[in-house]
């Protein structure tokens, strides 16, 4: 071998292990359930995909920055959180008594550090609350009034309750009253769901995933669903992906969903495709639970996959491109 040959071949090795260094990518949802063509309009869909691409540019123009993939994903879901049209931060569903009351969590897959709040009423972007609980309190999950304080402590506006009314929420909300039987029963849900989530890679290789939900339309009393549970709703591990969960909340709580990707990786060995794959169209779809997920590894791969007939979704993938879906066929 010549003296050339040997240089390029060594520079070949040294280099190709890294070859991916510094990958950025990052992918959101918005919320999966029966989303027909026929139940949007064509301005409904356009201003649905703009927003699902602002979230995304959000979240990855921070990342080619250098930040960190929990900076990325606090970005997009704060977008999301903001936009009318999904079930999280403004245009919240609706509970039972007629108010609104958030569930959010955030993951950092480098020490898997997580923070997370249930069932506040007054903070706009309950994204950042669950961040703040992460990095400035020795908590992970904080509901209700004891959150409420903690955000006045940190410094956090309080929002009143009005800012998360929308009509197309209340009407959602009158129509499932009306189909309620008695006071027990919860009637089949609306099933269009809307909360939001975002999974990142940055260019230290570490990965993040995120969630913020109205929760479910109608919902009783001190309901709490999967998206402020870590393990369910929200999960990262550097080891093997982060993920975001959005679906019948209950299910996912029972299926441990997010944690159970990352398993099948960990102790089965699965990629993150097969683990996703058998987590939403196998394993959920026996207990009857229906929804999808977003997950990340530190490879750059994404997965989204739902059982449902269509979910909000989008990626910027590690080679720059970015799509956004909204129907299963797409
Ligand atoms: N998973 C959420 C909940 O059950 C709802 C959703 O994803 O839309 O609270």
């Amino acid at each position: 071998m010549n003296a050339l040959r040997y240089l390029t071949l060594c520079v070949a090795l040294c280099v190709a292990p890294y070859a991916d260094a510094g990958d950025i990518a990052i992918a959101i949802h918005g919320g999966a359930g029966t989303i027909e063509r026929a139940d949007l309009s064509a301005d409904q869909e356009r201003q649905i995909r703009l927003t699902l691409e602002t979230a995304l540019r959000a979240g990855h123009q921070r990342l080619e920055n250098g930040a960190s993939a929990v900076d990325a994903v606090t970005a997009a879901i704060v977008v999301l959180e903001d936009s009318p049209f999904f079930n999280a931060g403004k245009g919240a569903v609706f509970t039972h008594r007629g108010n609104n009351t958030l569930d959010a969590s955030i993951m950092d897959g480098a020490d898997r550090n997580a923070g997370a709040v249930a069932g506040v009423s007054h903070i706009r972007n309950p994204i950042l609350l669950a961040r703040r609980v992460m990095d400035e309190s020795p908590h992970v999950l904080l509901s209700g009034a004891g959150a409420e304080e903690f955000a006045l402590d940190q410094g956090f506006d309080f929002t009143p309750a009005k800012y998360f009314y929308t009509e197309h929420r209340w009407q959602q909300l009158e129509r499932a009253r009306r189909r309620q039987t008695s006071q027990l029963t919860v009637p089949p849900v609306e099933f269009r769901f809307g909360t939001v989530g975002a999974v990142a890679l940055d260019k230290n290789g570490n990965i993040a995933a995120g969630t913020s939900t109205g929760g479910m339309t109608n919902k009783r009393y001190g309901r709490i669903g999967d998206s402020p549970l870590i393990g369910a709703g929200t999960y990262a591990d550097n080891d093997t992906c982060a993920v975001s969960s959005t679906g019948h909340g209950e299910y996912f709580i029972r299926a441990a969903v997010a944690h159970d990707i990352a398993a099948q990786m960990r102790y089965a060995d699965r990629q993150l495709e097969n683990a996703a794959h058998d987590v939403v169209h196998n394993r959920l779809v026996k207990l009857g639970g229906t929804g999808g997920i977003i997950a990340i590894d530190t490879s750059g791969n994404i997965a989204l996959e739902h059982n449902t007939a269509g979910m909000y979704r989008g990626s910027i993938d590690a080679a720059g491109t970015l799509t956004t879906a909204i129907y299963a066929d797409e």
